[in-house]
């Protein structure tokens, strides 16, 4: 797969704030791209500059190695963090006044109107206005206005932050599909951690730096780690034998967790215990603990 955008050495300084430290990352083509912060830690401010609409103080951003403003403002779809679209425009009067500055001609503006509401799904609220939606709705059709021009790269910033959870899942099955079916580059910001796990490729960016960045499963395997819980017959019995064992544990309640190495670890000490377990459950590491053992659980939004 070959690379779409190429961000190189970027600094962005808001007066005495240092919003992005020194960033370089690279975004495959067809790929679903994750950036994950807590807040303030520089997700919006580099979003910003990758679409032209903040300079930064020094880095360069390449789209399909071109550097030119014009040459990404074209290429480029972007759902902002908040709506943009008119409160008092119909969605389709909103749609077509926003897709008449990419298209020079009623018609094609039209046709490209109606693929959009068609995947999309606008149609039963395409004649209200937008105040008049709901979250989701509202979502889908600054959605619809991004894709107007038909970018080759859709950048999201926080797309699903304050959606309810159906909601959430409506926005993402349009990003699924749009890259699925179209093939189209994503990016996207976020801090819930369970969405970066869904993208090929997570860069955890905490105080204007990147911490971690890898797969979800090459995160998860370096920064998380597996856990056995027992609940035990005989406290005492299992404590003996974990000092021996030379074993770390946390106790909590009537549980005992052991971290472990990976399933066989497990199974050889469930079967070790098997005598003195009550209860047991095996917890698989998660982008949580990613999250935690990487930015510091004071950060945990
Ligand atoms: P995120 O999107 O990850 O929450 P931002 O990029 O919005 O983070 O902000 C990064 C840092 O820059 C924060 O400390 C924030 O307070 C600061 N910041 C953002 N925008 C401005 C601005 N226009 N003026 C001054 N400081 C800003
Ligand atoms: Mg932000």
């Amino acid at each position: 797969m070959d690379v779409i955008v190429k961000v190189e050495h970027l600094v962005k300084r808001y007066d005495e704030v240092l919003a992005v430290d020194d960033i370089s990352f690279e975004i495959k083509r067809g790929s679903l791209f994750a950036f994950l912060g807590p807040n303030g830690a520089g997700k919006s401010t580099t979003i910003n500059i990758m679409t032209t609409l903040l300079n930064a103080n020094s880095g360069k951003v390449f789209l399909n190695g071109q550097e030119d403003e014009v040459y990404f403002r074209n290429k480029i779809g972007v759902v902002f963090q908040g709506n943009v679209l008119d409160e008092f425009l119909t969605v389709k009067e909103n749609l077509v006044y926003r897709g008449s500055l990419y298209h020079n001609n009623k018609e094609s503006v039209m046709k490209r109107y109606d693929e959009l509401r068609d995947f999309l799904h606008l149609d039963e609220f395409e004649h209200q206005r937008f105040n008049t939606l709901s979250g989701g709705q509202k979502r889908r059709t600054e959605i619809a206005r991004a894709l107007f021009s038909d970018p080759e790269i859709l950048l999201l910033d926080e797309p699903t932050t304050g959606l309810d959870p159906e909601t959430r899942q409506i926005v993402w099955k349009v990003i699924d599909e749009l890259k699925k079916k179209h093939g189209m580059t994503i990016f996207l910001t976020t801090h819930y951690m369970e969405e970066a796990a869904n993208a090929d490729h997570v860069v955890i960016i905490n105080k204007g730096k990147i911490v971690a960045q890898g797969t979800p499963a090459e995160l998860k395997d370096k920064y998380s780690y597996d856990r056995l819980k027992i609940v035990p017959i005989d406290k005492n019995k299992l404590v003996e034998m974990l000092n021996e064992m030379k074993r770390t544990y946390e106790k909590i309640a009537d549980q005992y967790v052991i971290p472990v190495e990976d399933p066989k670890d497990s199974i050889a000490l469930i079967n070790r215990f098997k005598e003195n377990i009550k209860q047991y459950e095996v917890m698989m590491g998660s982008m949580d603990d990613v999250f935690i053992n990487v930015v510091g659980g004071e950060n945990n939004v």
